[in-house]
């Protein structure tokens, strides 16, 4: 904890209930339940704006169902959006539907697929409307504030240069997946081993190709992701683990062909594919931390546990700790003072469904993307996946997992 209280020279100091570090899905929303509830909540992102590419545009069911239940979905539904109803696995054999949503019992039977700053602008621009919230765009956190065991507030680095200080009853870490504060406060999350990477671009969509469907391809030890959006095809090139240097080694002609043959109806379209600036490398992670709090402070979305890009429910997965947290917290917050038992009380909610879907993430990871990398050996649909299909009662059981988790996530407050 050497950093925590380094001294620096502090231009200012700010007072709020409830500090919230980072913009992200779960920092943007935490901040907007807060707001509403009329607690003062200052939100520190480090970033100038929301804009930020390849993080994930997906807005899974239960994402939506919250927006619902806060009176959003049908303006955020406005916004022009693609709507994934299924996904489906295409290997050499054919085609199997791995998650159908418009089986399932569902009010949005679709992940819709927006662009993550167009969602994090609209959560911002709905927080405005509430005078208890407070937005610093540009403030880098570096420091934490500790008095006797507790964490008081943040210290940050302004757009200006300058050291700021906010004071709070609680101080919510919502930083990402490279959370600064979990590392300031020496708390090591514990961590799996994914066997793979993502390098993910996207390349233009033509009236003709498939509408409506998230599809996974897989041949010959070749694996790709393409998740459909307004006019262009996300794309995700699925590789080993480590192994981004020699696909880039081999040139981006390389990954033109490997395209192509993955996916043949992209043929007409890989040239596009120019230069590895066009591209963004996602080293996947899989981690959670064994305790989620400290006096005064809390984690939540990827700076508690960073997900796997499997099913795409990082968003939701921080959305829903959000909501959690505002359930859990709110009443306490209002009165400006959190317990430690309350802290726990926001990590025993979440931890489990969390596990849950880490193990079902590690078991795609291990019997489908795995094999699906494995060049020169025929790759077959998992048995696992073959049976749940064959059975009625357990064949919505991947689409429930990526639409939903565990359970539905109510907002109370
Ligand atoms: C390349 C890529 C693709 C992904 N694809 C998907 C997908 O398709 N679907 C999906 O659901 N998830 C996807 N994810 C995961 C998803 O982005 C995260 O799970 C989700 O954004 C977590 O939300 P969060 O609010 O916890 O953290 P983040 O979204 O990471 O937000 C953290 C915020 O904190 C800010 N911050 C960091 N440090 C500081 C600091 N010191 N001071 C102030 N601010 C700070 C950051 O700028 C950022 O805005 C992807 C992630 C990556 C990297």
């Amino acid at each position: 904890m050497s950093e925590v209280n380094a001294p620096v020279d502090v231009r200012d100091v700010a007072e709020t209930v409830c500090c919230v570090v980072g913009g992200g899905p779960a920092g943007v929303l935490l901040s907007l339940l807060l707001a509403r509830q009329g607690i003062a909540v200052m939100l520190l992102e480090s970033h100038k704006d929301f804009d930020r590419d390849f993080r994930g545009d997906t807005i899974h069911p239960s994402t939506l169902d919250v927006l619902d239940q806060l009176g959003l979905v049908d303006r955020l539904l406005a916004i022009p959006h693609g709507e994934m109803r299924s996904l489906s696995l295409t290997t050499p054999e054919g085609s199997v539907v791995l998650a159908d949503f418009r089986r399932m019992k569902l009010k949005f039977p679709y992940v819709a697929m927006l662009s993550q700053s167009i969602f994090l602008d609209f959560l911002v621009e709905e927080a405005k409307r509430y005078p208890t919230f407070q937005l610093v765009l540009g403030a880098n956190v570096q420091r934490l504030v500790e008095e006797s065991g507790q964490i008081r507030g943040v210290r940050y680095r302004g757009a200006d240069d300058e050291w700021h200080e906010v004071r709070a009853a609680l101080t919510v870490a919502a930083d990402g997946r490279f959370s600064k504060v979990r590392s300031l406060l020496g708390l090591e999350p514990i961590k799996t081993a994914p066997p793979m990477d993502v390098v993910w671009f996207r390349l233009p969509r033509k009236p003709t190709d498939p509408a409506d469907a998230g599809m996974i391809a897989v041949q010959g030890g070749r694996f790709a992701v393409m998740l459909e959006r307004v006019d262009e095809w996300q794309i995700g090139y699925v590789i080993l683990k480590g192994s981004f240097q020699k696909l880039r080694a081999s040139g981006i002609e390389a990954l033109r062909t490997a395209l192509a043959e993955v996916v043949p109806w992209l043929a007409d379209r890989v040239e596009l594919l120019q230069d590895w600036k066009q591209v963004s490398v996602l080293s996947v992670e899989s981690s959670i931390l064994p305790v989620w709090h400290k006096p005064g402070v809390l984690l939540i979305g990827d700076a508690a546990h960073v997900m796997s890009p499997v099913g795409g429910v990082g968003i939701n997965y921080a959305i829903q700790d959000a909501v959690e947290t505002s359930n859990i917290l709110g009443e306490s917050l209002k009165r400006g003072q959190v317990t430690d038992a309350e802290l726990a009380t926001v990590q025993k909610r979440r931890e489990l469904p969390t596990k849950v879907i880490q193990a079902f993430q590690r078991f795609m990871q291990e019997r489908l993307a795995a094999p699906a990398l494995q060049a020169g050996k025929p790759f077959r649909v998992p048995l696992a996946l073959r049976v749940m299909r064959s059975i009625p009662g357990l064949r919505n059981l991947p689409g429930r997992m990526i639409g939903y988790g565990l359970r539905r996530v109510r907002v109370e407050r």
